[in-house]
């Protein structure tokens, strides 16, 4: 069987070689050539011995993933969404903003949390995607937007864990994709540049905190458990307390001295003033935080509406008299629908594809003034 390269951070790239009797200054060659120039033609590596060139093509591959369709908005912002086999599609959107771009990348097809406010939780749970599906997001992403911008040098500043799928109940292909996105050889982006979202796989935050430390955003959505047990099924596992105080013990290895979280706005179910308080309540003198409030993006299947905008106003201000620093987001992409599940919604079920229209812009940190780098 023939390995796609694509699946191997530098030290699984570098025991491959090995294999192949390499020495390791061949696989950070090979990783460059990849990663770095977006090659996928092992004959265009003219710096690799000859006899290894020639090797090469009989024993691994550079995968792509096959583009289904891209969507480009008016605002800059730019959607693909990749066959990843067995009627399965995922998707993976590009943010352009003055001082950055922000990749929002998919970790499996579907998700078993189920959450309420979510188009591909109620798509349900296809499978896990390989380090070499998630990571061809990137690298898909990075090596077309130069080419399209005609930019010889590096186009994604920050990547979000936060597109379709939980990343944490994906943990062991997650983590080698997230070494080759902060590899100086790889993509060399900061670790407070790279966030992975969850919605509060304990422990798995702690293991992170020991393999890969980088920016952590929590799905919040409630202030007490009864609710989250509700919007956020996880919660039942791992309730409210044990996911802060897993936050707690994340902080001295994070980039960041801060955790962000995200809280979904949804009309009458957790958005009035009372809710505000006690997430006041919650957070405040316990963990240093930021907070993203989400616009939801309705779909009939979540018998849910979006917060009028004064309730977000207020909601924030709550918030800020209480000095947690609060952001109110904005969604991008309208006009192709960015948020992430609604086109694979489509591909699994066309028949109903409008009740699909989904809800994970939400999750996607299209920001307004004052969001984290
Ligand atoms: S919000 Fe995230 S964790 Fe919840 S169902 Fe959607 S993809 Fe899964």
């Amino acid at each position: 069987m023939t390995a796609n390269l694509l699946d191997f951070d530098l030290e699984g790239l570098a025991a491959f070689c090995e294999q192949l009797g390499e020495k390791r200054f061949r696989a950070v060659q090979l990783f460059r050539w990849i990663h770095q120039k977006g090659a996928s033609d092992f004959a265009q590596m003219t710096d690799l011995a000859r006899s290894l060139r020639e090797k090469l093509p009989g024993v691994c591959t550079i995968t792509d993933l096959p583009v289904l369709s891209r969507q480009d908005s008016a605002d800059g912002t730019i959607k693909w969404l990749f066959d990843v086999g067995g009627g399965n599609a995922v998707e993976t959107v590009f943010i352009p903003e003055e001082d950055r771009g922000t990749l929002c990348i998919s970790s499996q097809a579907g998700c078993a949390v189920g959450c309420r406010f979510c188009s591909t939780g109620h798509q349900g749970f296809s499978r896990n995607l390989t380090t070499g599906e998630i990571l061809a997001q990137l690298w898909h992403a990075e090596h077309f937007l130069r080419r399209h911008l005609q930019r010889g040098e590096r186009v994604i500043t920050n990547v979000v864990m936060m597109g379709m799928g939980e990343p944490l109940q994906n943990y062991n292909a997650l983590v080698p994709a997230l070494r080759a996105m902060l590899d100086d050889h790889g993509y060399g982006l900061s670790r407070r540049r790279v966030t992975v979202s969850t919605s509060g796989v304990v422990p798995m935050i702690d293991r992170l905190a020991q393999d890969c430390p980088v920016a952590l955003a929590v799905s919040l959505h409630a202030p007490f458990d009864p609710l989250r047990d509700d919007l956020v099924p996880l919660n039942r596992k791992y309730p409210i307390a044990e996911l802060l105080d897993a936050c707690l013990r994340y902080l001295p290895a994070a980039p960041r001295d801060f955790i962000t979280f995200e809280y979904c706005m949804l009309d009458g179910v957790n958005d009035t003033p009372e809710h505000a308080e006690q997430l006041v309540q919650l957070l405040k003198g316990r963990v240093p935080c930021k907070l993203n409030l989400i616009p939801f993006n309705p779909f009939p299947a979540s018998g849910l509406k979006r917060s009028p905008r004064e309730r977000v106003l207020a909601f924030a201000e709550v918030l800020q008299r209480a000095g947690i620093v609060t952001t109110i987001r904005k969604t991008r992409g309208d006009d192709i629908d960015a948020a992430c599940g609604q086109l694979a919604g489509e591909v699994q079920d066309r028949t109903n594809a409008r009740e699909r229209m989904a809800q994970r812009r939400a999750a996607i940190p299209i920001v307004a003034a004052g969001a984290p780098q």
